[in-house]
């Protein structure tokens, strides 16, 4: 049964450090405005993970690659967070997501060496 996107809309799915080359790799995707960095931050975590940017940047809303009929990117080309969730087979059931969630893919970020230093990412409230 298909989900008919109702996750795409929400939040785009997590990357791993995995699915790019080098450090080079990462910034080149963020550049580029198709990829961005979010940061996981409360009482437990303060990592980033890499992930599609919004559709909708202002509201924080739906994945860049959403389209019309569906996403743009072909399987194997979406993120992991995408391609580990199995949709849900009745329509009043839950999507599930499976493999690493999206804290162990912080986890995963920050210690690929991939991404800047976290503190040089925070910018001083004045
Ligand atoms: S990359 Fe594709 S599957 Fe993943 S959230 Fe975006 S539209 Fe959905």
């Amino acid at each position: 049964m298909r989900c008919e996107g109702s996750c795409c809309r929400l939040q785009p799915g997590h990357c791993l450090p995995s699915e790019f080359e080098s450090a080079e790799a990462v910034r080149a995707a963020v550049v580029s405005g198709k990829y961005t960095i979010v940061l996981l931050f409360d009482e437990h975590i303060m990592a980033r993970v890499v992930r599609p940017h919004y559709k909708d940047p202002e509201a924080r809303k739906g994945c860049i690659f959403l389209r019309e009929d569906g996403c743009e990117l072909s399987f194997s080309e979406r993120p992991y967070g995408c391609r580990m969730l199995k949709p849900k087979e009745q329509d009043d059931g839950h999507c599930e997501p499976q493999g690493a969630s999206i804290e162990e893919a912080g986890r995963m970020w920050e210690e690929s060496g991939y991404l800047p230093p976290i503190w040089s990412s925070i910018i001083p409230v004045k």
